[in-house]
């Protein structure tokens, strides 16, 4: 799990389940804001806003549409933060003993 946060000025983008590199934000992936997650069931990519800091207004992504017409965003470079969230419960602290 991803939490996505705006570089300039650190407002909450979107929670996305995912790892790693984020070129792609599957709209099917998104978590949180709710108003983001229920993009996905838009029809095309036209109909989709491009993706704004609602704080700053700078811009975070651009529709796209991946294979099997699963709508995302091309996330601009440098416009975002991500971080990991771990889901509290996930880790035991015994695990970690060697
Ligand atoms: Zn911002």
């Amino acid at each position: 799990m991803l939490e996505i946060q705006c570089t300039q000025c650190k407002a909450f983008i979107a929670r996305y389940r995912g790892s790693g590199e984020l070129v792609w934000l599957y709209l099917d992936r998104v978590v949180k804001p709710a108003s983001l997650a229920k993009l996905k069931s838009a029809a095309n990519k036209a109909d989709l806003p491009i993706l704004i800091c609602h704080e700053c207004g700078r811009r975070i992504g651009t529709p796209a549409v991946r294979e099997e017409g699963r709508l995302a965003y091309r996330m601009s470079k440098g416009s975002f933060k991500r971080k990991g969230v771990v889901k509290a419960m996930t880790t035991s602290p015994h695990t970690s003993w060697k």
